[in-house]
């Protein structure tokens, strides 16, 4: 393929990688995003494997068949609800290949550059390994602490701003040092600046509580777009650094977003040290009063069968207990019935951005009855029923009431307004963020306490039957 056609190749997957964001934004257009993605991935792959640059196509094919082997298989493997921690790997594999390249750009001798354009492309190498060397290994914490293998409570070093400051400066230093040297003394540099990026990638999200994980998942998002997009000036490659530069910076808007919905400032949530490992209630904060009431999964279904407006909450436990078709079901027997059921969907909610969006997808739940959290919090008050799935921090009214509560200030969908609140779960156990929920302590609150996918088989037998 000569340059003019692999331009024009990579201009259209530009294109598309520009239209499949677009796509993205809407859970009706998702599908289609997710298309012109995958096209224009095809595109960009095949036009540089046939490009000029290329020379010998057996180790490519070879790569390309194990790497796409490993990817095909893990994601037809991994469960929904590991998701995030995939997407942590992925991450750290952009990251891995960003130092990897940069290195082989070190060593590689056919590269012969004078002057302004040696020290350009040496910032560039410099830049691309470390960016790349922090993504790594903050991603890989970052799966850890997802999975459950490393605790979620953060790990707070004494005067850890400064060791981050000696860091910043150790690598400033030792970039200066590096474009001044060469050869082994050359070698020597970059080795310790990985050092150093590797090790702060590590104290960076080891120092993150569980409950900002959302806002850093998807700020090593955006990290391992800047990682790609530094691999592709090392490569001289126009497709990866536009490529690199949408994903980082799309990374990067999500996070603002996600900080917006839980309430935080991007800057605190770097610095680290909210929220505590899940399932143990946090200290601080007020202990809840009253009294937990439970409730029957019949004395439920009739509560929604006399019920006018129903509003349903899923958070993470609809998605373990793989409840959302039963939840459907029930849906479409109050709607046949003339009971107007909507959805409230928190940002936050589940383990990854768009969690439960792609759940009631899957069951096909129509989209004009999911609603996002502002266009539904003030319709509570005029709402009969409001059933919690599998939620907790998301709906948890300490964010409000409890100014000393680790979660205070997030916005949180105010289902205790509602005449009567049903909470789905199976004990009395904390949610991600491990704060305690007044909610269940609530008068016009009910627990139904068990398996989701279990109690609402119940509900829906019992709704059947009436
Ligand atoms: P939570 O983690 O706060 O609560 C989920 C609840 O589901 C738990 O309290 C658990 O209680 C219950 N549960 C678990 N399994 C089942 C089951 N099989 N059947 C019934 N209930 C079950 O989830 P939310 O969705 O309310 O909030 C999301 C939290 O995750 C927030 O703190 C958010 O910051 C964080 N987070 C979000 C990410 C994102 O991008 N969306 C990424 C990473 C973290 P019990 O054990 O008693 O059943």
């Amino acid at each position: 393929m000569n340059e003019g056609l692999m331009t024009v190749s990579y201009i259209g997957a530009t294109i598309l990688f520009i239209l499949s964001l677009g796509g993205l934004s809407n859970p009706e257009t998702a599908r289609r995003g997710n298309l012109y993605g995958m096209v224009g991935m095809a595109i960009a792959i095949l036009a540089t494997v046939l490009g000029p640059k290329v020379t010998s196509y057996l180790p490519i094919l070879i790569a390309m068949a194990v790497g796409g082997g490993i990817g095909l298989f893990a994601a037809a493997k991994v469960k929904m609800t590991e998701m995030p921690e995939l997407v942590a790997l992925m991450h750290s594999l952009v990251g891995l290949a960003a130092v990897l390249v940069g290195y082989a750009n070190f060593f590689d001798t056919t590269i012969k550059l004078e002057g302004v354009e040696k020290t350009i492309h040496e910032v560039e190498m410099y830049i691309g390994i470390l960016i790349g060397a922090v993504t790594f290994s903050g991603s890989v914490i970052a799966f850890g602490k997802l999975s459950g293998k490393i605790s979620g409570k953060p790990m707070l070093l004494p005067a850890r701003h400064w060791l981050n400051l000696a860091g910043l400066i150790g690598v400033i230093y030792v970039g200066a040092l590096f474009l001044h040297a060469e050869g082994q003394a050359a070698l020597i540099y970059l080795g310790i600046m990985t050092g150093i990026a590797l090790l702060f990638g590590i104290h960076m999200v080891m120092a993150i509580g569980g409950a900002d994980m959302p806002v850093v998942v998807s700020m090593l998002n955006s990290y391992s777009g800047w990682a790609a997009s530094a691999t592709g000036f090392m490569l001289s490659n126009d497709l990866l650094i536009v490529t690199g530069a949408l994903v980082g910076s799309s990374g990067a808007i999500l996070s603002y977003i996600m900080c917006r919905a839980m309430n935080r400032h991007f800057l605190s949530v770097i610095a680290g040290g909210f929220g505590t490992e899940g399932g143990a209630p946090a200290a601080g904060g007020m202990q809840p009063e009253g009294e937990v009431q439970p409730i029957s999964a019949a004395d439920t279904a009739e509560l929604l069968r006399d019920a006018g407006h129903v509003i349903i909450v899923p958070g993470y436990g609809m998605a373990v207990a793989q409840a959302q078709h039963t939840v459907f079901e029930i849906t479409k027997l109050l709607r046949d019935k003339g009971v107007d059921v909507r959805f409230a969907i928190h940002p936050v909610a589940g383990r990854m951005p768009g969690h439960m969006n792609v759940l009631l997808a899957e069951a096909k739940v129509p989209y004009d009855i999911v609603m996002e959290m502002d266009e539904i919090n003030d319709d509570f008050p005029e709402t009969d029923v409001a059933m919690v799935i599998g939620a907790n921090d998301i709906v948890n009214p300490a964010a409000q009431e409890d100014p000393n509560s680790p979660i205070a200030g997030m916005p949180v969908l105010e289902v205790w307004k509602a005449k009567t609140s049903i909470v789905m779960k199976r004990s009395m156990a904390s949610g991600y963020a491990g704060v305690d929920n007044p909610l269940f302590y609530k008068d016009n609150n009910r627990m139904l306490f068990g398996d989701a996918k279990k109690m609402l088989d119940e509900v829906l037998s019992a709704l059947k039957a009436g």
